[in-house]
């Protein structure tokens, strides 16, 4: 009988690997596609390398006045370089420095103890399910017919595209707005809700679509009875918003865990989003068993996927009985200006009558208006009962930092005093945090650079 079995060889099962041998195991790591899963090949470090060459070119344009545009396939090229070091580097290079047994094909549960990949039955004492997430595609009239793309067909064109629409409104659709308007394409967004990224407050949805208008993006919300269908060498959408065409559609709706695995065989259960139904140690409905990433459906982020992975098999093997702080959980959109958040929204905390928002924006900042930066906002949260900050939200150059440092102030339990009694440094976007808490006590218009 195996120690432990893990199922998934991305962000999650590497992670339930690295701890599985500092508690002394040797685990067998069984995956199917490339080695890294999601994040090294089709997800955070290919959309990062081509945001940052959209934004190097956009900043380019704007500062000297130039209209220059990177060279497309170059820049994809440029892309799968950095993929391949990095997967190199950062996974088959770390590989070969652990005691593993490595098995490449599917895996199913047999039953409540035991995998199934091939002919090949592996009993486990413990399992770790890290399956990841694919495309969620909606049903739509036409789609069936015609050939969309998913994020991964559009990380890999196979030629420069002249326009594309994207169905979607949070942070892929943003994202990949950013990318192809960032190489010369005519982009248009098309979202079936009132607003884009819903998960936000409204102000930062306006924001939001203000950004990527300035990138020349169209914007439609509110789409209802969308249609599409192929007409000579053109995507058709049509819907209340009109007549859309362009060359290529990118269905930017979300992802769905990867779930098809035997759960029945096994007894797991699944949660109301679709994913593996675990308790707060990820224990599954199956007490041998547990779960990491995105397979729980709860938010779909890399560090989260590689933090569960750890814990899960901590909590698997010994008694820390190991819980993630979904509150201090940070995500980012890459876009430029960023759009970053982590604990609650106002949304969120409405029938709170405790909740204060304080917010700055950003040219109140010596930074800001050194940057020439026009839109950007900070928001935080504060319970008026102990001045506790209940969640942060931010549009601003760096916006990944900045919610990072707000993550460290949610995962402490810190109050607005907390930041207030920090030392910073000067000038600098994070700064934003501390001016928005000293803006409960007083009128950031009214003070100084440093108070
Ligand atoms: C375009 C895009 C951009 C993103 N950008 C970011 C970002 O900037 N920051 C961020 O934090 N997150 C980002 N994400 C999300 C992030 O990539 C995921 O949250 C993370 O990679 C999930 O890791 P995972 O280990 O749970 O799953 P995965 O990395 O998907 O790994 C799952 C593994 O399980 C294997 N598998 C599945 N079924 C089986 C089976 N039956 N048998 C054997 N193996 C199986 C798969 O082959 C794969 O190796 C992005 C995602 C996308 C799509």
């Amino acid at each position: 009988m195996e120690k432990l079995v893990i199922i998934g060889y991305g962000a999650a099962g590497f992670a339930a690997m690295i701890k599985a041998n500092e508690l002394g195991i040797k685990p067998i790591l069984i995956g199917k596609g490339s080695l890294g899963g999601t994040c090294v090949n089709v997800g955070c470090i290919p959309s990062k390398k081509l945001l940052s060459i959209s934004h190097f070119y956009r900043e380019l344009r704007k500062r000297i006045n130039s209209n220059q545009f990177p060279d497309f396939m170059a820049a994809f090229s440029e892309k799968d370089e950095v993929v391949g070091t990095l997967r190199k580097k950062k996974y088959e290079d770390i590989l070969n420095s652990y005691d593993v047994k490595l098995v490449q094909g599917e895996a199913k549960f047999k039953d409540r103890k035991s995998v199934k990949v091939g002919n090949d039955i592996y009993e486990f004492e413990r399992c770790i399910i890290a399956t990841g997430s694919r495309p969620n595609i909606p049903e739509i009239e036409g789609l069936e017919k015609i050939d969309f793309w998913t994020s991964d067909r559009a990380l890999s064109p196979d030629k420069k595209v002249e326009s594309l629409t994207i169905i979607g409104g949070r942070a892929l659709a943003l994202e990949f707005s950013d990318i192809y308007s960032g190489l010369g394409a005519e982009v248009s967004i098309i979202q079936r809700s009132p607003r884009l990224i819903p998960e936000y407050d409204p102000e930062f949805s306006v924001m939001a679509r203000k950004i990527i208008e300035s990138y020349g993006v169209k914007v439609f919300l509110n789409s209802k009875n969308i249609k599409v269908q192929k007409k000579n060498d053109k995507l058709i959408v049509s819907g209340n918003f009109g007549i859309i065409e362009s060359e290529r559609l990118l269905m930017a709706t979300g992802r769905k865990p990867n779930v098809e695995i035997g759960l029945e065989n096994a007894q797991i259960e699944l949660n109301e989003r679709g994913g593996i139904k675990t308790d707060e140690e990820l224990r599954t409905t199956n007490p041998s068993v547990f779960a990491a990433g995105d397979v729980i459906g709860i938010k779909m982020l890399e560090p989260l996927a590689g933090r569960q992975g750890s814990i899960a098999v901590s909590n698997a093997f010994t008694e820390e009985k190991k819980k993630i702080n979904y509150d201090a959980v940070p995500e980012n959109i890459f876009i430029s200006p960023g759009i970053a958040k982590v604990g609650k929204t106002s949304s969120e905390l409405i029938g709170n009558m405790y909740v204060k928002s304080l917010k700055v924006p950003i040219d109140s900042l010596a930074r800001g208006y050194i940057e020439n930066e026009e839109i950007g906002l900070v928001k935080l949260n504060v319970d008026l009962r102990n001045l506790k900050i209940l969640g942060i939200q931010v549009i601003s150059e760096r916006s990944e930092e900045i919610i990072n440092e707000s993550a460290i102030l949610m995962n402490a339990g810190a109050t607005i005093n907390d930041l207030i009694d920090s030392n910073q440094i000067f000038p600098s976007f994070s700064e934003v945090l501390r001016l928005a808490a000293l803006s409960y006590y007083g009128d950031v218009n009214k003070m100084s650079c440093c108070v």
